[in-house]
């Protein structure tokens, strides 16, 4: 998942956004221990939002004027003397300098809302060190997940969910109820034991990105490599020509439509090895390899990914007259026709090719940026499944279908042309073809009536070898039930 969607709810926690049980807590007095970014930020919003706010700093005085005016900068302790709910916005280094204040503490629910800078940096979560240090109170993880940023900006223009956990479920209640009436999403992630997960959050870099990302690189890698040796190493050691100059534009924009192309397929292949197996094992219910799942699940980022180096490929392809090289190139052509007094240099197949070529281009890219947009979640979210799957299944395979004519295009009948395969290697496009070609034969196979259907049955529950309660109407019009194997 991406850092966007860790932040969504995981399968089994709750959003406790509309629960009847919790009701508005707006004017009760709320305590925040600390008076760093983050006891800043959350006094503005919890002031914003209606409630009182008491601070406790070390040094009130001086921290007084960095706070709203409706806010109360004093003493930790007198702080904590007037309210039931404490936010700790102090490092969890410093908690152990909070032990002076464990008898006014006492019976009071603390908020934990620290972070590490490693993942699993402790032993034991900063919430339930907390816990240990405070026995008398009630400690509730949450609000770690918002920056101090968006504390201050308001949950509108940032991420609006607050992950909550707790061993007791009024305290997260009243808890949740806070975050509820500050414009945020409560989010229940269950006892204490999810702390470490929680605290975990948000110093993942960008999870569901990597796999994605290093498929893309690693792609990115082997076609630059083999488009170096063609383009320029080929040429250097036959001919002795330099085109190292080549390297920066011209080798890169053939590499970026290769790895978009192959990516773009990618995201379409565990759908047909899914399908695969499914057939031939005869059942849904059959889990996929870890890494068929994996590769699944990761299939929006590799479809964004493809998206991003084929928005790069055409800003390339739109630069390249801009380039002296190719200045250079036309005025020779120009001077060699004007020496061999070559008038007429149409040639009406290679025009055609190139309007078909660049307008399949267009049009690819135009199916792939809807695709893009709607796989955003704010998009995604306002179309319903049908759409979502005509505009991601659907159009994604003619946006493939499209790319293949785009690349079809542009090779042409290069791959019988002998003086393409520099040094007995077949020129580029062939292999991008490979893993594309594939997808879309396999997806005409399961589009065979018989297949086809085979596969929504399985996908509607059906199994092979299994038996299924049937029902018969009888003569009468009454229906009997009996068994039968669903394989007949
Ligand atoms: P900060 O700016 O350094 O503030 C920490 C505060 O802790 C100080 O202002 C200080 O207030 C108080 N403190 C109490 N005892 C202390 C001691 N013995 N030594 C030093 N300071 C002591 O840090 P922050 O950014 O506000 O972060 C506070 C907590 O919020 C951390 O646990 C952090 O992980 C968490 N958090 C921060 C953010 C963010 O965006 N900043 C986001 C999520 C979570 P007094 O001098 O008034 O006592």
């Amino acid at each position: 998942m991406s850092g966007g969607d860790m932040a969504k709810p995981l399968l089994g926690h709750q959003s406790m956004e509309g629960d009847p049980s919790i009701t508005p807590a707006a004017g009760r007095t709320i305590g925040v221990l600390g008076s760093g970014d983050f006891a800043r930020s959350l006094a503005i919003r919890l002031v914003c939002s209606g409630f009182k706010v008491v601070v406790g700093s070390r040094n009130p005085k001086r921290k007084a004027g960095l706070f709203p005016s409706a806010a109360e900068v004093t003493f930790q302790a007198e702080a904590v003397k007037k309210t039931d709910v404490i936010f700790v916005a102090v490092f969890r280094e410093h908690y152990s300098t909070l032990c002076d204040l464990a008898d006014v503490l006492a019976g009071k629910i603390l908020v934990d809302v620290s972070n590490n800078t490693e993942i699993n940096h402790h032993k034991e979560s900063n919430a339930e060190y907390l816990a240990s240090l405070f026995p008398a109170c009630t400690v509730v993880k949450g609000f770690n997940v918002v920056s101090a940023w968006t504390l201050q900006s308001g949950a509108r223009d940032g991420n609006k969910q607050v992950l909550i956990c707790s061993n007791n479920q009024e305290a997260k209640r009243t808890v949740a109820e806070i975050a509820q009436v500050m414009g945020f999403t409560p989010v229940d992630m269950g006892c204490m034991s999810s702390a470490c997960e929680i605290e975990n959050i948000p110093l993942r870099l960008l999870p569901a990105w990597k796999i994605p990302i290093f498929l893309a690189l690693g792609l990115f890698l082997c076609f630059f490599t083999y488009n170096l040796v063609r383009q320029v190493i080929h040429p250097y050691i036959r001919e002795q020509k330099n085109k190292f100059y080549k390297i920066p534009v011209e080798v890169v924009n053939t590499t970026l439509p290769c790895v978009a192309y192959v990516m773009l397929s990618l995201v379409y292949l565990p759908g047909v090895l899914a399908a695969c197996s499914q057939l031939y094992y005869g059942t849904k219910y059959r889990r996929f390899p870890d890494w068929l799942d994996q590769w699944l699940q990761h299939r929006k980022q590799i479809g964004l990914l493809s998206f991003f180096c084929a928005a790069l490929h055409a800003v390339y392809s739109l630069c390249l007259p801009m380039r002296r090289s190719h200045r250079y190139q036309l005025i020779e052509t120009a001077v060699k026709q004007a020496v061999e007094k070559k008038m007429n240099i149409w040639v009406e197949e290679e025009v055609w090719r190139m309007e078909i070529y660049i307008s399949v281009g267009i049009i690819a890219l135009g199916l792939l940026s809807l695709l893009a947009i709607t796989s955003l979640p704010s998009i995604a979210n306002s179309l319903n499944w049908r759409e979502f799957s005509f505009i991601q299944f659907t159009l994604g395979f003619i946006a493939l279908v499209i790319s293949t004519l785009h690349t079809l295009t542009y090779g042409w009948s290069r791959a019988f042309d002998e003086n393409q395969y520099k040094f007995y290697l077949p020129p580029t496009y062939t292999l991008t073809l490979l893993v594309p070609c594939t997808v879309i034969l396999a997806k005409v196979v399961f589009s065979l009536p018989c297949i086809q259907q085979r596969l929504l049955r399985i996908r509607r529950g059906w199994e092979k070898g299994r038996y299924v309660k049937f029902v018969l109407p009888s003569a009468t019009g009454e229906y009997s039930s009996g068994e039968t194997s669903s394989n007949v």
